[in-house]
């Protein structure tokens, strides 16, 4: 391994818009490997998923037709452990899409020190247009396509786009079925009442908040003096605007598929809460802020903090440079696109990258798993303080490698990720 000081940062090469996913996490990869002077070997073995498994699902439809559905499991990597990572149910699943999110799992729990590798999974299905119990029938097929793929010591999926914890119990039940024992450790994000965590749903957003913290810290921006716009208001943005808010943060803009919601004197975000769940989930006709007129102007808006926590690439090379917040907290998975990466460091501009910000939901995950084991449930309260201390560590590890090597945040936090598995491969002599 590299322990120079003097790394000499090279940017990642600028790409083209809409980029593939699994080439823009290469991108920041082989930066970080270039760094590290990783070896040919252990590079060669990371850029490849371990395995990938595709299925062909029938299931018989609602109206007696049978439909043939694909579906992926892909498991990028298992040297720190089992391999943990959500399902995802919706009509874009892509395959390179697929492996890219199973490659950005296996950083994420390496950043924050888990025991776990990273996979992700996937069906081709538009979930809006099915019934539950062709939901039902799906997630039971693909699970006993997949019954020696997962397993509480093997692969551990949870919940993603399209999925939640009612897709999950059925995920249990069947692989419970198959074992012939109940089984809660080979999935989280379960129900409350049949092994989820306390805790789990604010996970999240409150690992946003608490990285958002560190980082204000280090830049000495106090909460009660800075502003944000949240870009997203599902369950990560939600909770990241209201716990942001109870650290004195004035939210000026907040904004979900319905367009974005501007207020200089600060949004009331637990009556935007109550408003958004008495309204099928949508902010639409909000009257506590101004409908903008460009719901994307909301990431240009000049405000101290941006929390992008909607979907990917919203920052691009288009709209980079007219960014004006000092710190950018990535809630969402891949926000930026690589061809932002430069435009956003050369305006020196800290970013906290998506595999440390939104990484307090897979530790709480974790959490899960580890109770699920012990067959013994933990308060709120210790699960809040561990995963807290968790984040912060998580952020202290990163900033001071971006430190060391004079790279971004986001360079930093692949540099700890890979450094950990390619010393653990080291040590274990697996080839
Ligand atoms: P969600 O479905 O609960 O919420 C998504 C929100 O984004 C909704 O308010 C939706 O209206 C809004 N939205 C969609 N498209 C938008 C657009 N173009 N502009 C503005 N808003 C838009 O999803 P979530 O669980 O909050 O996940 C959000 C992001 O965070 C995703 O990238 C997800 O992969 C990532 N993430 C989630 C978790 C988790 O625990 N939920 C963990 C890690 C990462």
């Amino acid at each position: 391994m590299a322990t120079s000081t003097a790394y000499k940062y090279k940017e990642p090469a600028p790409k083209v818009d809409r980029e593939n996913p699994l080439e823009s996490m290469m991108s920041r990869f082989n930066v970080a490997a270039d760094i590290l002077g990783l070896d040919d070997a252990t590079y060669n073995v990371l850029k490849a998923a371990d395995k990938q498994v595709i299925v062909h699902i029938p299931v018989t439809m609602d109206s007696g037709e049978v439909r043939v559905f694909e579906g992926y499991r892909v498991v990028h990597n298992t040297v720190l452990g089992p391999s943990k990572g959500g399902i995802r149910y919706d009509k874009n699943v892509h395959l390179d899409e697929v492996k890219a999110l199973a490659a950005w799992m296996t950083w994420k729990c390496a950043v924050v020190d888990l025991p776990y590798g990273g996979a992700k999974g996937g069906i081709i299905c538009d979930p809006t247009t099915m019934s539950a119990g062709e939901i039902e029938r799906l997630t039971r097929a693909y699970t006993l396509a997949m019954k020696d793929v997962f397993g509480p010591d093997r692969d551990i999926p949870a919940p993603d786009m399209g999925t939640g914890p009612r897709e999950m119990a059925w995920l249990m039940d069947e692989f419970s079925k198959t074992v012939g024992a109940t089984t809660p450790a080979v999935v989280t994000g379960k129900p409350l009442v049949m092994g989820g965590s306390l805790g789990r749903t604010e996970a999240t957003g409150r690992g946003v908040m608490v990285s958002a913290l560190a980082a204000m810290r280090k830049l000495n921006m106090k909460p009660e003096e800075s502003s944000a716009a949240v870009q997203g208001f599902g369950n990560v943005g939600s909770w990241a605007a209201k716990l942001l808010c109870e650290q004195g943060v004035k939210i000026k803009a907040i904004s979900d598929v319905s367009g974005a919601y501007w207020n200089e004197n600060g949004i009331n975000i637990d009556e935007a809460i109550a408003y958004k769940n008495a309204h099928k989930g949508r902010l639409d006709g909000f009257q506590g802020a101004v409908l903008m007129e460009h719901a994307e102007d909301l990431l240009t808006l000049p405000v101290d903090v941006l929390v992008p926590a909607a979907v990917e690439d919203v920052i691009t090379e288009h709209n980079a440079h007219d960014i004006k917040a000092k710190l950018i907290v990535e809630g969402a998975n891949g926000p930026t696109s690589a061809s932002a990466d430069p435009i956003i460091n050369e305006k020196g501009i800290m970013v906290v990258p998506d595999i440390l910000a939104n990484s307090g939901g897979v530790t709480v995950s974790y959490f899960e798993w580890v109770q699920n084991r012990q067959g013994f449930k933990w308060t709120e309260e210790m699960v809040t303080e561990r995963a807290d201390r968790i984040m912060s560590d998580a952020f202290e590890k990163v900033y001071a490698t971006s430190q060391k090597y004079n790279v971004p945040m986001r360079i930093a936090a692949y540099v700890v990720a890979i450094d950990k598995v390619a010393q653990t491969y080291k040590f274990r002599g697996s080839f």
